[in-house]
């Protein structure tokens, strides 16, 4: 084995657990909520200019409380639904416009957009990417 190989990936991380994020209240959650990981920020990755998390549920049978309040940020924002067996569907309210996304779907969040997502139910694993800012990295 080369050096290249065995010495740790300065462009690879693994995911850590984020307990706490702006505009998320985190009471009441499921048993089928997983916690929330953050795959890559600028602090987990020098130059990294993206901000990555993601929520995963097991077996949701009905929606929690909103959880994520209403909010806006001045870059876009996009979600990815992905799911084992196609069974999650999660809400949204894009500036008003208000519907249901099944997974395998991909949600864009215009920059600017008042927006509230919310898990109702399936398994599966919701992936939130933001373009880094002082918001998005800030709590
Ligand atoms: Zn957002």
């Amino acid at each position: 084995m080369n050096q290249a190989t065995t010495k740790k990936p300065r462009l690879a991380v693994a995911p850590r657990e984020q307990a706490e994020l702006a505009h998320h209240v985190d009471v009441n959650m499921p048993a089928a909520y997983q916690p929330r990981l953050l795959h890559l920020s600028g602090e987990m990755v020098e130059g990294a200019d993206l901000f990555i998390t993601s929520r995963s549920v097991i077996d949701l049978k009905e929606p929690a409380e909103p959880n994520v309040m209403p909010h806006r940020h001045e870059v876009s924002q996009t979600y990815l639904l992905l799911s084992p067996d196609n069974s999650l569907e999660c809400e949204f309210d894009i500036d008003g416009e208000h519907f249901t996304a099944r997974a395998p779907a991909t949600v864009f969040v215009p920059a600017g957009a008042l927006h509230a997502p919310r898990i109702l139910r399936g398994t599966g694993t919701v992936v939130s990417v933001i373009r880094a800012s002082h918001q998005a990295a800030s709590k």
